[in-house]
């Protein structure tokens, strides 16, 4: 107790601390208040170790403070937000960000980010402008659309459409079409919300058209059909065209509303890919109003397009909601120069990093994964087993939920069957661990990390010396 007291008593002050070379340059680099709070907190933590421990050596010298305060400061600063290797095998995943971003478009966000813009203003007329100006003509251009509104996401192009045509009125949905998406987006939530009264109609199988006009009465405030994204009804089901619906809509002269939720604007068959419905079929059929996302299938930022009759696009603007949902000039830009690339068919798969990735053949992920699979058997030690097989990607986001792309992962399994669980999930711990993260998903007593989506290999095999499993 005796020593551990004389200790305590010899800790260097604060002052003196912050006056020596060393912390005088993570001053340089941290700021003086964010450097002396950290002293301050190693000093108390030492303090208490000193106070509580039996050793008399604990050892306090400068320079073992200085390291201490030195990681402090750098594990405070670090972001908490960075980028992970998505090896899940979902492309557009949700919990990893969904799309990434054309390079042509991160160049525009800088461009706009550093100073200011004409956001809102109007160079010609030297007058105020409106901010969906930047957008709305390249919009229409690509979707056949009369006009078009952009706001925070789809949940929220939903939201201001309902609240915008239907507030305290009813609309009717199809009860195959309630659905729920990721992240409590659940279309009779949001119905509540916006303010309108849920019609659930027809069966979750089956809804006809008949079953729609019988729901369509006075306090109908717009007719609503949903994608529904994530799930698919199969067997004996029915569900009323949007086609038909919005030849319904028009007769008793309601808006039909669809939400697309993904909405891809190119044909995806051009480029192999399953069918996905666009904006502009919706429109060709019918449709009032169509929402759809901006980081799905789009591949650009987190946003909701709004697009349709343009006497309906004034409305939603002119609700004092959409002041709370608008975008920022970052998202705008990054909208823009991702549309932009749109004009540009021939190249589009070449420079929009989610139709570049969504459409690799599975032979080039193979070559890959054949290569990564050779070193990593260099780096991973004796106690795993690698082996390169065949998988199927998933778009993600709700997009074609049962359609699949054939892929190649590179498939990790402990040699040891005893206590395999325990293994894989360090492995997978280690794996998140990593500078660059990585995730990957356990899935039949191994380790399985889907290629599809790494562009750079190199990002993976640098790490794996890293793990240290050996
Ligand atoms: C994804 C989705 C939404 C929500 O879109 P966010 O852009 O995530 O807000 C809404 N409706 C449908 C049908 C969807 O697929």
């Amino acid at each position: 107790m005796k020593n551990n007291m004389s200790g305590f008593y010899k800790l260097p002050s604060v002052d003196r601390l912050l006056r020596s070379e060393p912390f005088i340059a993570l001053i340089e680099s941290f700021g003086r208040k964010a450097t002396v709070s950290a002293v301050r907190s190693v000093l108390k933590d030492i303090r208490k170790e000193l106070s509580t421990s039996k050793t008399t050596t604990f050892d306090f010298k400068e320079n073992k403070i200085l390291s201490l305060v030195s990681d402090y400061l750098h594990s405070a600063n670090k972001p908490t937000l960075k980028p992970v290797l998505n090896l899940t095998g979902t492309v557009l995943h949700t919990n990893l960000g969904r799309s990434p971003i054309a390079s042509e478009a991160i160049e525009a966000m800088k461009e706009v980010a550093s100073g200011t813009t004409n956001l809102e203003f109007d160079l010609e007329r030297g007058e105020r402008s409106d901010r969906d100006d930047h957008i709305e003509d390249l919009i229409c251009s690509l979707t056949g659309a009369e006009a078009a509104t952009v706001v925070n996401n789809n949940a929220a192009a939903v939201m201001l459409v309902l609240n915008t045509l239907a507030r305290k009125k009813e609309v009717p949905v199809s009860r195959g079409e309630l659905v729920e998406i990721g992240g409590s987006f659940r279309i009779p939530d949001i119905m509540s919300r916006s303010d309108c009264r849920l019609i659930e109609v027809g069966t979750t199988n089956r809804t006809h058209l008949s079953d729609f006009e019988k729901a369509i009465g006075p306090k109908t405030g717009l007719i609503m059909a949903v994608h529904t994204s994530n799930y698919v009804i199969e067997g004996f089901t029915s569900a009323a065209s949007e086609l038909d619906l919005a030849t319904l809509a028009h007769k008793y002269e309601l808006p039909l509303v669809v939400d697309l939720g993904s909405g891809t604007l190119v044909d995806l068959e051009v480029y192999g890919l399953p069918h996905e419905r666009t904006p502009q079929e919706s429109i060709k059929d019918g449709a009032d109003l169509v929402t759809f996302s901006g980081d799905k299938l789009l591949g650009g930022p987190q946003a909701g397009l709004i697009v349709g009759r343009s006497d309906l696009i004034k409305r939603l603007k002119k609700n004092p909601l959409k002041r709370a949902l608008r975008c920022d000039k970052i998202t705008i830009a990054c909208l823009a120069a991702t549309l932009r690339l749109y004009n540009d068919p021939d190249r589009l798969m070449k420079r929009l990093p989610s139709l570049r990735i969504l459409t690799r053949s599975s032979d080039e992920i193979k070559e890959m994964a054949d290569r990564t699979a050779a070193e990593l058997r260099k780096k991973l030690g004796n106690s795993f087993k690698i082996k390169v097989l065949p998988t199927r990607s998933q778009i993600g986001s709700g997009a074609l939920p049962i359609e699949n792309l054939d892929s190649y992962a590179l498939v990790i399994s402990p040699i040891v069957k005893k206590g395999q669980g325990a293994v894989l999930k360090q492995l997978s711990e280690r794996l998140r661990s990593l500078p660059v993260p990585v995730i990957g998903r356990i899935m039949n007593d191994s380790y399985w990390l889907d290629l599809r989506c790494l562009e750079n290999e190199e990002e993976l095999v640098s790490q794996m010396s890293l793990l240290n499993l050996k």
